[in-house]
């Protein structure tokens, strides 16, 4: 089981408190309607899947309720850092 310490809440809690909310930092097309059917599709439904050091959001869902991002190796499930919303890794 993980433990994950977050941001705003300051503490580090179980896995059990949290939900996963996928791949950090994907950016949503500036020009929806200019955006090709192609590009709109990559956007909603296409996410890297890495082996290794991977960004990804998580929900404090029994307590702050704030997403907020985590770097996890998704090998190993090592946490190797958490940070606010809008906060660089
Ligand atoms: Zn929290």
């Amino acid at each position: 089981m993980l433990h994950i310490h977050c941001p705003y809440c300051r503490e580090s809690r179980s896995e059990e408190e949290f939900a996963y909310g996928g791949e950090a930092h994907i950016q949503r097309p500036s020009r929806p309607a200019q955006t090709s059917e192609r590009e709109w599709g990559d956007y909603l439904h296409f996410r890297k899947g890495t082996r290794g050091v991977h960004r990804e959001m998580w929900f404090h869902v029994a307590g702050c309720r704030r997403y907020f991002n985590v770097v996890r190796d998704t090998v190993s499930y090592a946490i190797l850092k958490t940070y606010a919303m809008g906060e660089e890794p």
